[in-house]
C-alpha cells in the first residue's frame, strides 16, 4: 500500500516554518506497513492544493493532508478538497455543535469566521477534534482515501493516535516488513554498499543506506517481509563487514561505547589532539556516562603532551606529534593521568594546511591502551578525507570505534 503526503502552508515554502508533520506521518505510515512515496508541500491556494491532491492520487491509495483548515479566507484546504472530489461544501451540523460546545467550555465567543471551519465537503465525513477547532475529516475518491487535518503538529499528533492509526490499520495495510539496522564507522557509503552486494542479491532484501554527516557514520538497514531472511542478511553483513559494525539498532555510535563500557565495568580517559574533546563531547551526550568516563584531555600542544601525559619530548621531536609512537604514548599516558581501565590517544592533521608528502591532511594516528603493558594497545593509522571539520568528526567516531574494538580484545585476551 502507497501513501503520499500533502502539507499546505505558505509558511513552510517561504522558509519560515519547517515541515515536521510530513516526517512524524511518515515515520507512523512507515510502522504500519504503508510505502510513503511522496511529500509534497504547496501555497494555501485552492487550485495549487487541488493539483497537488492529483498528484499524489495517482500514486498512493492514502492521502494524508495537513494544513489549512483554519478559520480565515486564506484558508484553502476544505475548498480545494471539494473541488478535487467534485462535490460542494456543506455545514456539518454535528461538528458546528460541536464548536460551539468548544467556545462556550473556554467562555469565549465565537466568531463568524468560526463557523467556516464546521463547512466540509459533500461526503466527506468529520473526525472529531477535541483538542482544537479545526475538524478533520476523511474522503475518498476512486479508491483513494484521503485524511485531511489541520496543520498544528500538536493537533496532528492527537488525530493520528485517535482516529488515522484505528482507520488505516483496519483499512488493510501489510504487516509491517521486518527490520534490523545497524551503523558502521570507517567506510564510505559506496565501499560499503560494494561490499554488501551479496547480501542485497537475496532475495527480497531491501539494503537503505543513511550517511550521517553529523556523526561521521553511515546507518544501514536490512528489510525483509519475514524476519528470519532479515537475521540470514544481518549474519551475512557481520561476515562481510563485521569489523566496521560499532552499534546495533538505534544506538547511536557513542551510546553503544557507553553500553559496552558499561556491560564491561570499565572506565575510560581520552587524550584528544586534533578532534580537541569531540570524543569526550559526544561521550558526555549520553546519558550516564559518567559511570564510565573519568576524564578527557585536551592536548593539543607538545607541551601539553608532556606535562599531562608525561610523554618523552625526544619521542615526540624523533617522530612528530603525528605519529603511531605519539598516539601510542597519548593512549598509556591517558590511561595513567585517569587511573582508568583504558586510555585513548588521537593526534593528526586536521587541514587544510599542515600536509607533508608523507603526512597528507587527514593522516589521523589513534590508540587505545588497556594495560601498562605497551602490547596492549590497539592502533590504527587513517587517512580521512573531507573538510577539517569531516576530518575531525571522522577521527572521533574512529576513536570512539576504537574504543570498542579495545575493549573486545582486552576482554578476548582476558576473560
Ligand atoms: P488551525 O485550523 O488550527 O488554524 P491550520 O490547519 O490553518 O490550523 P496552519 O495555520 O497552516 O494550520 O498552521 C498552524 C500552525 O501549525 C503554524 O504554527 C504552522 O507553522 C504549523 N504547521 C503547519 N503546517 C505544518 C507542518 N507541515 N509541519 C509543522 N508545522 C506545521
Ligand atoms: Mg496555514
Amino acid at each position: 500500500m502507497n501513501a503520499a503526503i500533502v502539507t499546505v502552508g505558505s509558511e513552510l515554502l517561504r522558509g519560515d516554518g519547517l515541515d515536521t508533520n510530513s516526517q512524524w506521518l511518515s515515520r507512523r505510515l512507515e510502522g504500519l506497513g504503508y510505502a510513503v512515496r511522496l511529500h509534497l508541500s504547496c501555497l494555501d491556494d485552492e487550485a495549487d492544493i487541488a493539483a497537488m491532491l492529483e498528484v499524489a492520487a495517482s500514486h498512493a491509495e492514502v492521502v494524508l493532508v495537513t494544513g489549512g483548515l483554519g478559520p480565515t479566507q486564506d484558508d484553502r484546504t476544505r475548498a480545494a478538497v471539494a473541488r478535487w472530489l467534485g462535490v460542494e461544501v456543506r455545514l456539518d451540523e454535528d461538528e458546528l455543535a460541536h464548536i460551539e460546545a468548544l467556545f462556550a467550555r473556554f467562555g469565549r465567543a465565537m466568531s463568524p469566521s468560526n463557523r467556516r471551519q464546521a463547512e466540509l465537503p459533500l461526503g466527506a465525513s468529520a473526525l472529531r477534534n477535541e483538542v482544537g477547532t479545526a475538524p478533520a475529516f476523511q474522503a475518498e475518491r476512486a479508491g483513494t482515501r484521503v485524511f485531511v487535518l489541520p496543520g498544528v503538529p500538536r493537533e496532528v499528533y492527537w488525530l493520528w493516535d485517535r482516529h488515522l492509526r484505528p482507520a488505516l490499520l483496519a483499512g488493510g495495510a501489510q504487516r509491517p516488513r521486518a527490520e534490523r539496522s545497524f551503523r558502521t564507522v570507517g567506510i564510505g557509503e559506496s565501499r560499503l554498499a560494494e561490499a554488501l552486494e551479496p547480501v542485497e542479491a537475496r532475495a527480497g532484501i531491501e539494503v537503505r543506506y543513511a550517511a550521517e554527516e553529523r556523526e561521521g557514520t553511515v546507518r544501514v538497514t536490512l528489510l525483509h517481509d519475514e524476519q528470519r531472511e532479515v537475521h540470514a542478511a544481518w549474519l551475512a553483513a557481520q561476515e562481510l563487514i563485521g569489523r566496521h559494525i560499532a552499534a546495533r539498532g538505534s544506538d547511536r555510535l557513542a551510546e553503544s561505547v557507553v553500553a559496552e563500557l558499561c556491560a564491561a565495568g570499565r572506565t575510560l580517559t581520552t587524550s584528544e589532539s586534533c578532534t580537541g574533546g569531540r570524543v569526550a563531547s559526544r561521550l558526555v551526550e549520553v546519558p550516564g556516562a559518567s559511570v564510565v568516563f573519568e576524564r578527557g584531555l585536551v592536548t593539543y600542544s607538545n607541551e601539553a603532551k608532556s606535562d599531562l601525559l608525561g610523554i618523552d619530548p625526544a619521542l615526540i621531536a624523533e617522530h612528530g606529534a603525528v605519529s603511531e609512537e605519539v598516539a601510542r604514548a597519548m593512549a598509556l599516558g591517558a590511561r595513567r593521568a585517569g587511573r582508568s581501565d583504558l586510555g585513548l590517544g588521537i593526534t593528526g592533521i586536521a587541514g587544510p594546511g599542515g600536509g607533508t608528502p608523507d603526512k597528507p591532511v587527514g593522516t589521523v594516528h589513534l590508540a587505545v591502551a588497556w594495560s601498562d603493558d605497551p602490547a596492549c594497545v590497539v592502533h590504527l593509522h587513517a587517512r580521512y578525507p573531507g573538510t577539517r571539520t569531516l576530518v575531525q568528526t571522522r577521527a572521533s567516531a574512529g576513536g570512539l570505534k576504537l574504543v570498542l574494538d579495545a575493549l573486545q580484545r582486552s576482554q578476548e585476551e582476558s576473560p
